[in-house]
Order: structure tokens, then sequence, then C-alpha cells
């Protein structure tokens, strides 16, 4: 079934280090219940909202990231309605219908579809930049709870609202999409995808035939495709039994894996939108345009066509550039020299699976060795030192637990006494020896195994222990 889909996603700076119009933590999650607040985003009499400088850059970043026109002036909206989260009964936001000026009027984003590898293109209606509202909850649930808690830690947090065309084609693209915008995020330094909570998503869906029906509250980007996934095909189920699909919204339920219709939904007039007069226009001037540039400069399309353009296959090229700080390493060390090859499986390719295999997060740049150390490593493996297998199996496993080691004093020790080790284990394995020397020519590789169990953790070439067998056999045969 043929749908049409268009995404609303919330995405909180949570690396601009400040609130939007205070000075408090933009990373609220570490403190405990009311702790990262102050009289403005507490909404208490005669606190006046400031735009924070920080913010306001990293909203324009994405601006330029997504190709967007840039007003001159950027204007905050009073959103109200009431809510205990809400403390001064309206949200600041942006809404262009009453003369508030978004930061971005309309642009585009290209997005790597990594099943297709086409470069796929959406357009972007619009990009606001708003405060997030603090956090209710309770004791268990809602009913059994003895209190209703308001922690007010995310109160003002810069939240940019992206709203695309209806142009996404697939519940996979979406996803796809989704992952993307959030990595072009990422690069600019304006959020930390993996934090909890720090991103939703609204997703608009009609299929033909149909109104559009918007699923609010989506938390995760395989939820994004599950959801849009479950709702295309219930709409058409709709269609198919010659019922209507009227224009509602619906949640997600996530645990059930089912959207369910929600009562009630504001209409725009409820929220009596108008300019803040606390907050005179913000003129975009050129050093904010010049800062914005600079962090936008960085794009995960730019990193990885730098990457694949050094010869690395497109699927370790996106391994590569779905982690910033690997992308960083590999690009630096090969400036240092290291070989593009041995790099990108290294960083790709085995050290992020290192990482992953300990549940570390491989987008944690204090993960990562520095630059010189993985050119250090390439260089190694290049002039024949050590064997890529050595070092894989021998020093990304340390280095996964000590990012910062030296590499002299991770390097394996080498073995010195391969003639040894071959007379040891050709004096031991009399059975594979002699199937060996009665043509079974498998048993070499059964003895090479060997030699290099015998090797204990030292770094030894398989090829040399094979190269000494041969050898030694030989002169046995002969002999
Ligand atoms: P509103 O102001 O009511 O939120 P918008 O025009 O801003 O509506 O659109 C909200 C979202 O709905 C956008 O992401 C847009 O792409 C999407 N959308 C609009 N029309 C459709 C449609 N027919 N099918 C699917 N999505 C749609
Ligand atoms: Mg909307
Ligand atoms: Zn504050």
């Amino acid at each position: 079934m043929k749908a049409r889909i268009g995404l609303e996603i919330h995405v909180q700076l949570s690396e601009a280090g400040t609130k939007l119009f205070c000075d408090c933590d933009s990373e609220y999650r570490r403190y405990p219940p009311n702790r990262n607040v102050c009289p403005v985003c507490l909404g208490l009499p005669g606190a006046l909202p400031v735009p924070g400088r920080r913010p306001l850059a990293l909203a324009l970043a994405a601006a330029k990231a997504f190709n967007c026109r840039i007003p001159e002036w950027i204007v905050f909206t009073r959103k109200h309605y009431f809510y205990p989260d809400l403390p001064k009964n309206y949200q600041i936001t942006q809404f262009e219908k009453v003369g508030g000026a978004p930061v971005c009027l309309g642009g585009y984003v290209e997005f790597l579809n990594t099943d297709t590898w086409e470069w796929v293109r959406v357009g972007i209606r619009r990009i606001n930049l708003e405060e997030d509202p603090g956090r209710t909850y309770y004791e268990g649930d809602i009913m059994t709870s003895r209190y209703a808690h308001v922690d007010f830690n995310r109160s003002g947090v810069p939240l940019l609202e992206i709203v695309t065309e209806p142009e996404v084609r697939s519940p996979r693209e979406a996803r796809l999409l989704v992952e993307y915008i959030l990595l072009t995020l990422e690069y600019i330094g304006a959020t930390n995808p993996r934090l909890e909570g720090v991103f939703r998503v609204d997703a608009n869906v009609s299929v033909e035939g149909g109104e559009r029906v918007e699923i609010k509250n989506i938390g995760s980007t395989l939820d994004v495709e599950k959801a849009l996934r479950y709702e295309i095909k219930r709409q058409a189920m709709v269609l198919e039994r010659g019922g209507r699909v009227e224009r509602e919204t619906r949640h997600w339920d996530a645990e059930r894996g089912v959207t369910k219709p929600l009562r009630y939904k504001e209409e725009e007039a409820e929220y009596l939108y108008f300019p803040d007069p606390d907050l005179p226009p913000v003129k975009v001037t050129g050093d904010l345009l010049a800062e914005a540039e600079k962090l936008a400069s960085r794009s995960p399309r730019m990193i990885y066509e730098a990457v694949e353009s050094l010869g690395v296959r497109r699927e370790v090229a996106w391994s590569i550039v779905s982690s910033p700080p690997a992308a960083e390493r590999f690009l630096e060390a090969v400036k240092l020299g290291g070989d593009p090859q041995v790099l990108a499986r290294m960083i790709g390719v085995d050290y992020k699976g290192e990482l992953r295999e300990r549940g570390l997060d491989p987008n944690d740049p204090s993960r990562w060795p520095p630059a010189e150390t993985l050119a250090q490593l390439s260089k190694l493996v290049s002039s024949g030192e050590y064997t890529y297998d050595s070092i894989r199996g021998l020093v990304l496993p340390k280095l996964a637990e000590n990012p910062g080691a030296d590499v002299k004093s991770v390097l394996p020790e080498k073995v010195s006494d391969v003639d040894a080790l071959v007379e040891e284990v050709l004096r031991r394995e009399v059975k594979a020896v002699k199937d060996y020397l009665s043509g079974k020519e498998k048993a070499l590789n059964y003895l090479v195994g060997a030699v290099m169990r015998a090797a204990r953790g030292r770094a030894l070439d398989p090829r040399e222990a094979r190269r000494k067998l041969l050898e030694r056999l030989k002169a046995m045969k002969e002999g």
C-alpha cells in the first residue's frame, strides 16, 4: 500500500550547555528533582527570559545543515495551555502564522538509504526553536500514586521541532530519515541522540483515499518504523472494509505494538498564540551566522564521501560515519600516514565490535584511542611487523579496556622461538603428523592451529608457522 508520511521530530539541544532562556544546564538528567532550576525556568513572576547564545547558534547551525532559508529576525511566540509541568501556563515557541519567524523557513535533507545506497531527498517545511516543559510523574501509576510529582529540571531545555514535507515514502525510510537527522545534529554538536528521552517523533501518515492520521510521541527510531507499518495496515483495512479514515490523532502503544485513538486534542485557536512581549526579536547577525556555519561544516554526507573516496566499502564507510568519534579518528589517522584499508577494518568493524561486545557506546569519544595510536597500529600491519589478526585479537581488546594506553604497552610480545614451538608441536601431535605424511593435507591446518595456540597470546604470523612446519615436514618425509 502506498502511503504519504510526514514527520515532526522534537530534539533537545542537550549539548547546548544552557537552557534556552536561562543559564541552567541543558543536560538535566544528572540532577536530583528540581535542582536544575532558577526563577526563569520556574516561571516565577518578574523573571525575564534572555535567549542563550549557544542554543541560538546550534538552532541556526541545524537550519544551515538542512539547507534552510534563515530569516533576518528570530521571533518567539507564546503558546498557552494549562498543565502542571508548564509553570508559566504558556510555552515559548515560534509560530509563523502570528508573525513569529522560525529559525528555518523551508529546506531539505538528503539522507542515505542504506538498503538501496541511494541518497533520498525530503523537504523540510520548517524548524522551530522552543522550550521543553517540565515533567510530571507518579509513584507506580497515576491511579494509585499518593502524589503527582512535578520535576522542573527539564523545564526550559532548548528543543528543535523539525517538520518535514509529506514526502517520506515508507516506514523504513521514515526510520532512516530520523536516524540521519539525529546523526547530523550529533555532528553539529547539538545533541546526544542516545540520551533517554532526548527526541520524540510525531508521525503523520495517509493512504490513498483517506485523511491523514497523526501518531504522537514515538520514542525510538525502531518504533517510528513499527508504528507506521501498523498504522498503514490499519488504514488500508478500514478502507478495504468500505470504512473511512478520518483525520485524527492516535497514540503509539509500544508495548502492545498498536496505535490507539487519543481522546482530545486542542485546536490551534485554543492556544491563543501571540508574540512574546518579554522577548524582543533577535537579529540574526553575521557573527551568529558565522558561528552557525562553522558548527554545520561537518555533515555525515561530506564525511561519508571522504571515507568512501579512500576506497572503503560503503557498508564499512557508513559504519565509520555513523559514529562521529570513529570518523574523526579515521580521517586523522589517514592524515598521519595510516593505511585507509587497514584503518577502515580496524575502526569501522573490529574496534567498534569490541566496544559493542562490552556493551559500551561506540559514539562516546572517551571510548576511542587517539588517532596517533590507530595510525601507529596500522603502520605496524602495513610494514609486516604484526599481522592484522594479531592486532585485532591481542591489541584491540586491550585498547577497548583502556583507550588511553600507550601502543608499546599493549603490543603483544612476539614469538622469537618459532622453531622451538614447531618442534614441540610436531613431537606432541603424533597423529596429525602421521596423517599429513600419509597424504592427508588437511592435517597441516590443524598443526598450524596447534602452533598458534602454543604461542599463548604472543604475536605470531600464521604464515610463518605454516612455512616452518612445511619445511620440517618435508625434511621428515625425505628423511
Ligand atoms: P499542523 O499545523 O496541523 O501540525 P502541518 O501542515 O504543519 O500541520 O503538517 C504537520 C505534518 O503533517 C507535516 O510533517 C506534514 O508533512 C504532514 N502531512 C501533511 N499532510 C499530510 C498527508 N496528506 N499525509 C501525511 N502527512 C501529511
Ligand atoms: Mg503540528
Ligand atoms: Zn533556569
